[in-house]
């Protein structure tokens, strides 16, 4: 069963960054919330909602399509998978996305999100769901 991460009800958000810091720290091995693949921020002040940014597995991604080296293909179920020694770090797959949710690591080599579901699983509000979808 295919499975997606899903932003259930972002106005449960309390802002704790636990998804950001789950994503850093368990899979790109970092403490610095730069190296997440879900971004949480505000929409313009401190008064605003908090926005919760994360890649929602296009079925036909844009970021793999635009990718002239092979390095993001298209993952079953959904999303990609991402291979950095076929990476050229050219940045189209950022300017691809319609969610502009593809950040750059200090290298120059794009975040791309993995779909293990731990930001899901650190999430204390249920903010962010990761389901099953489809057979
Ligand atoms: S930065 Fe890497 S993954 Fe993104 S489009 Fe370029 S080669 Fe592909
Ligand atoms: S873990 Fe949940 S409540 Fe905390 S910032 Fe992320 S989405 Fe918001």
């Amino acid at each position: 069963m295919a499975r997606a991460i899903r932003v259930k009800d972002p106005d449960r958000c309390i802002g704790c960054y636990s998804c950001m810091l789950a994503c850093a720290r368990l899979v790109h091995r970092s403490h610095s919330l730069t190296k997440s693949a879900i971004r949480v921020q505000t929409r313009g002040g401190l008064q605003s909602k908090w926005g919760i940014d994360v890649c929602r597995a296009c079925p036909d991604a844009p970021c793999a399509e635009a990718c002239p080296t092979g390095a993001l293909t298209p993952r079953a179920g959904g999303g990609v998978i991402w291979r950095r020694n076929k990476c050229s770090r050219c940045g189209n797959c950022a300017n691809a996305c319609v969610l502009r949710v593809i950040h750059f690591d200090e290298e120059g080599y794009p975040i791309i999100c993995l779909y293990c579901g731990h930001c899901a699983r650190f999430c204390p509000q249920e903010v962010i769901v990761w389901e099953e979808i489809g057979p």
